[in-house]
């Protein structure tokens, strides 16, 4: 059973890492960007407040991602495992999460922080090119990161279930990497 959580800043590789991982352990890859982005293209009530929020790089109140990871993290499909990319983002989210999960019996879940250095993230959200992926918008969104989401290091690593994967080296060595790590 494996439950993880991906932790790190933007650029750091965890949508693609995350996205690899759980096709090869069957099990559903959860983004929350993902379906954020799903919800503006359907423009959907939760796309519609959302956006605003997204294209300035600002993260969308906690609320509204609780509300559609509780619902996702409901459906039967999470029964054999998950991937958790981009939720928690802040200590509320991780608080509600724990919560959550001990309400819907699965837990054990491990966290894995996927670091990479500044320039580093910069330089790869730059080439990625979303809409979201101007580099102001990218710079606010690693500072966000760094005030909100990086405590989440501390967090996690106080409850033990904190496993770190070097994310500044080539796809291949972050996925072998990563692995190991899991499994170990
Ligand atoms: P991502 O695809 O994970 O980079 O997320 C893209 C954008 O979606 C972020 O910049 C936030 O605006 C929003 N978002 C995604 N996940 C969360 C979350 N857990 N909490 C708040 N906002 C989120």
């Amino acid at each position: 059973m494996t439950r993880l959580i991906f932790l790190g800043p933007p650029g750091a590789g965890k949508g693609t890492q995350a996205k690899s991982l759980a096709e090869f352990l069957h099990i559903p890859h959860i983004s929350t960007g993902d379906i954020l982005r799903q919800a503006i293209l359907d423009q959907t009530n939760l796309g519609l407040k959302a956006q605003s929020y997204m294209d300035k790089g600002d993260l969308v109140p906690d609320q509204l991602v609780e509300d559609m990871v509780k619902e996702r993290l409901n459906k039967a499909d999470t029964e054999a495992g998950w991937i958790l990319d981009g939720f928690p983002r802040t200590v509320a989210q991780a608080i509600f999460l724990g919560e959550l999960l001990v309400n819907i019996s699965q837990g054990q879940e491990k966290v894995v922080n996927l670091d990479a250095p500044d320039e580093v993230v910069i330089a790869r959200l730059l080439d990625r090119g979303r809409k979201d992926d101007t580099e102001a918008v990218i710079r606010h969104r690693l500072e966000v990161y760094r005030q909100d989401t990086a405590p989440l290091i501390k967090y996690y690593g106080n409850l033990h279930k904190l496993l770190t994967v070097n994310g500044n080296q080539s796809q291949e060595e972050v996925t072998t990497e990563l692995k190991n790590v899991i499994v170990a």
